[in-house]
């Protein structure tokens, strides 16, 4: 499931979660049509996030991946909260770990 928010810098204010493209626009101009006579605020965020309500774009590529693994398997155990689960966590570094501990294994191997 993905999740997204749209942040206004201007008034420093943040959307609700919803959960579609489509909605997360109708959130951006509702909210600049009612509060900035339909201009875009300079800085405006809007995104997808992950369970934590961090956007995807502002993380490093290591944490993105992080966050996409626990996503998921924190979804498998309930999709409609928000947060990652500790065991969610704990298995997206494992996994992570074991697969770059893999490598280097394999690339040891082989030289
Ligand atoms: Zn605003």
């Amino acid at each position: 499931m993905r999740r997204y928010r749209y942040r206004c810098t201007i008034c420093r204010t943040t959307s609700p979660v919803v959960l579609h493209p489509d909605d997360l626009d109708a959130e951006g101009d509702a909210h600049r049509q009612a509060v900035h006579g339909g201009h875009f605020p300079d800085d405006e965020l809007a995104g997808e996030i992950d369970r934590l309500g961090r956007w995807y774009a502002a993380l490093s590529p290591l944490a993105v991946l992080h966050a996409r693994i626990a996503d998921g398997l924190s979804d498998l155990r309930d999709e409609k909260t928000l947060g990652h689960y500790w065991w969610a966590s704990a298995g997206a570094a494992l996994l992570i770990g074991g697969s770059a501990a893999l490598i280097a294994l394999v690339v040891s191997a082989a030289l």
